[in-house]
This record gives C-alpha cells, structure tokens and sequence, in this order.
C-alpha cells in the first residue's frame, strides 16, 4: 500500500493541524468525495473546492482513517469505536465523536 498523502495546511509528522492541533489529535481521514487525506473538515473546505460528501452508510468496511502516530489504516467501524488505535495504543480524542456526522452518514 502506497504511503498516503495527508494534504491541508500545518500538518505535523502525526496529521496534527491548525484546526485540531493537541496530544490526541492524531488521525486523517480519506474524504468520500475525493479520495483524498486530511486531517479535518476544516483542511478540507480551506484545500477544496467541492463540497464534502460523507462515507455511506454502506462504505463503512473502507480503510478511510490513518492513525498519525503508527500510519496505520483502519475502518470506518472500528473507528466510531475506538478510543485508541488497536495497532500502536495511540489515544484518539474523544471528542471527535461530536463531528463524525460530518463525514460519515448515520
Ligand atoms: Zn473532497
Ligand atoms: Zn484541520
Ligand atoms: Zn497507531
């Protein structure tokens, strides 16, 4: 698997940015609508010019998130569960929960 690109602006070595910039702010997602890294909503609207489509219900098997600290993909589903990354242990931010809605469909 080639090494994904994480677009946006401030990207740190762990797909921190401006937006999201703390300790456990460390995953990217691969938007729907372009198949393209970012490591927020907000690197997207500023990069793109398309609106955001999210992840279908039925997408959610996709390899669409990247832990930044171990660069490793996981799904859609074992996302809106984990509460760290299963292969480094890396902690997510919890609060992240409050803005799946904006890219993947419920
Ligand atoms: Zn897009
Ligand atoms: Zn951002
Ligand atoms: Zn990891």
């Amino acid at each position: 698997m080639e090494e994904a690109q994480i677009r946006g602006p401030a990207v740190d070595d762990q797909t921190r940015c401006r937006h999201y910039g703390g300790p456990l702010d460390v995953v990217a997602i691969r938007f729907f609508c372009c198949d393209r890294w970012y490591p927020c909503l907000m690197c997207h609207q500023e990069t793109e010019a398309h609106p955001i489509k999210r992840w279908p219900l039925g997408r959610r098997t996709e390899l669409a998130l990247l832990c930044g600290v171990c660069r490793r993909r996981f799904s859609i589903d074992e996302y809106l569960v984990a509460e760290h990354c299963r292969f480094c242990a890396a902690p997510f931010n919890p609060g992240c929960a409050a803005h799946h809605q904006f890219y993947f469909e419920t």
